[in-house]
């Protein structure tokens, strides 16, 4: 069967735009440039793919010596493409695995979908049909869980590719009628799906040519000519040339295999032409076998078959063997039909020698892949592990860091954090814009609740007063325990008594506040001393107009506030 899978190339010309995440983090040691390197990959992928794996896979090292994810990604994804092109599908797997990895920890769904696309590709490449549907259903969902019209379209386009190689082609339709109930996209993205209709209807008709069924094949080619020339339209404007050159040489085709021969040998060879002037070889080899065959088809055996010789190992060397045993395939029912048994036979024999080759390399190739997916799991439980790792020690980090400006038995600031938080208030209050209050309190006879009840008690009811001072304070205000029985509170926007009305609600609170809890008897009152921020020359001279009110608020009696009046 004739391979249906030309448009997946477009995929290769998204470029990914790891540059801008990874950039600067250069040393002056480093003389690769690896985004260089990286560009000049995705440039040969169609046409050098060879030396696109060589230029990736070196861009790869240098971004794992400098530790640069996205980079290393996009590197991975590069090398996957280019083996694609060369048929390596299990290399191929390896490297893209290793994309996902990264883009999936990222969250980056447009660039997770672009790589589950040609994993799904490789599969359905080396058989396994099943995964293949599998994982273009997957590349489907997330896609439309994120509107992304495209993935979703794209992952249709090539879920009717399966469908076609199984033979399936109501199926195969099916998926591309699904496409079309998508938002509409872009021209070549519609020339896509149309080019896909024509592909469809391509290979029906090839299979009834080889089951000698003249009927079907005419009905099929006069549906994929039509598709085919729509879908040209589509594309002439667009740049992706590597789709639209697939496009002319299955219109050349189709065209032959109605006996249009002279617009189809046409259209093969100016398929040739551009393929060869773009240096898209795998695309060039193809249109070639394309034009060989039907040169033979229409009667110009000698030209035919020189054309089909070189083309045949040409397509060997770029490590495709479906294309030579699909021709050989051809030739073969075509000389059968002619009567020609001999030259049936030969290429009979030809046909059945590279499919063994093909299957046999697939086998391998298979094995291996499963090798790589056992790898890829375990680097995935590793993943994982590590992620772990980093939440536990950011847990631990801002653990650590709220414990260094916390009291630990009340919750509220402590010392150090006050300290610095007064620093602050004081710096505006000299802009003049803020006026603040500052108070000092601190338990009553905390002694003797100590004394009387036992120390655990007495942290009972310092937890519970810092509860109740939290209660009472505004969102602007701040808090903090700095020692023992004694707490400082910064009290925002002071003018016209509103501190002195917050110090007065908050004695209030602890004089009605419930101690029962811990003896019906439990008094707890607390004494403040209160200073405003008005003409003073540093933190400490405030700290201490408050403290001597505390003392004053004591002297008088405790259970009131002394509000700081110049002197004591
Ligand atoms: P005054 O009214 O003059 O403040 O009398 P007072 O008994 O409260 O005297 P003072 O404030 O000097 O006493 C504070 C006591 O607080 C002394 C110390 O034993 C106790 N203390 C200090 N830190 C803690 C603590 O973390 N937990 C408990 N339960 N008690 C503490
Ligand atoms: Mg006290």
């Amino acid at each position: 069967m004739n391979r249906p899978s030309e448009p997946l190339r477009s995929l290769n010309d998204s470029s990914d735009n790891g540059s801008t995440h990874d950039g600067g983090a250069r040393r002056a040691t480093d003389q690769i440039d690896p985004y260089a390197l990286i560009e000049r990959a995705e440039k040969l992928i169609n046409t050098e793919p060879h030396d696109a794996v060589v230029f990736a896979l070196r861009a790869q090292s240098v971004a794992r010596a400098r530790t640069a994810e996205t980079l290393m990604a996009r590197a991975h994804f590069v090398a996957g493409s280019a083996l694609m092109q060369v048929g390596d599908w299990s290399g191929a797997t390896r490297q893209l695995s290793q994309a996902e990895q990264v883009y999936r920890a990222q969250d980056d769904v447009a660039a997770q979908c672009r790589v589950n696309i040609l994993l799904a590709t490789a599969c359905c490449e080396l058989g396994e049909y099943g995964e293949a549907l599998d994982g273009f259903a997957e590349v489907q969902k997330l896609a439309r869980h994120h509107n992304d019209h495209a993935g979703v379209r794209l992952a249709l386009v090539h879920q009717s590719t399966v469908h076609t190689m199984l033979g399936d082609f109501d199926a195969a339709r099916d998926s591309l009628k699904s496409s079309l109930e998508l938002p509409s996209g872009s021209t070549a993205d519609e020339g896509m799906v149309v080019l896909h209709h024509g592909l469809v209807d391509a290979n029906e008709g090839l299979r009834a040519a080889l089951a000698g069924e003249g009927g079907v094949v005419m009905r099929c080619m006069a549906d994929a000519e039509d598709h085919f020339v729509i879908a040209l339209e589509l594309l002439s404007g667009s740049s992706d040339r590597s789709t639209a050159i697939a496009a002319r040489t299955q219109q050349g085709a189709a065209r032959c295999w109605l006996g249009k021969f002279s617009e189809g040998l046409t259209d093969l060879n100016a398929a040739v032409t551009e393929a060869a002037h773009s240096g898209f070889r795998s695309r060039e080899v193809h249109a070639r076998l394309e034009l060989g065959y039907h040169l033979v088809g229409a009667g110009r055996e000698h030209e035919g078959l020189a054309m089909l010789g070189p083309a045949l190992m040409q397509a060997e060397e770029l490590g495709d063997l479906r294309r030579p045993a699909d021709s050989h395939e051809r030739l073969s029912a075509l000389y059968e039909a002619r009567s020609d048994f001999r030259l049936a036979l030969y290429h009979h024999k030809r046909y059945v020698e590279v499919k063994t080759r093909l299957d046999g390399r697939l086998s391998t190739q298979r094995a291996r892949l499963h090798e790589a997916r056992a790898e890829l799991q375990k680097l995935r439980t590793q993943t994982a592990a590590l992620h772990q790792k980093a939440r536990d020690l950011e847990q631990s980090r801002s653990r650590l860091e709220r414990l260094a400006l916390e009291d630990e038995l009340t919750g509220l600031a402590n010392r150090r954090s006050f300290t610095k938080e007064l620093e602050s208030w004081c710096a505006r209050a000299r802009a003049g814009t803020l006026r603040f209050g500052l108070v000092v309190a601190d338990i009553d006879g905390f002694k003797q609740i100590n004394d009387r009840y036992s120390h655990l008690t007495g942290d009972a009811v310092l937890r519970q007063l810092g509860n109740v001072i939290r209660a009472n304070l505004r969102d602007t205000d701040f808090a903090a325990r700095l020692g023992g029985d004694e707490f400082a509170l910064l009290l925002a926007d002071s003018e016209g008594g509103a501190a002195m009305a917050v110090v007065d609600r908050l004695i209030d609170a602890v004089r009605k506040s419930s101690w029962a809890e811990f003896d019906n008897a439990m008094h707890v009152t607390i004494s403040i001393g209160l200073c405003e921020s008005s003409d003073f020359g540093d933190s400490s001279e405030l700290v201490r107009r408050a403290d001597e009110s505390l003392y004053a608020a004591k002297h008088a009696g405790r259970d009131r506030v002394h509000l700081w009046n110049g002197s004591v």
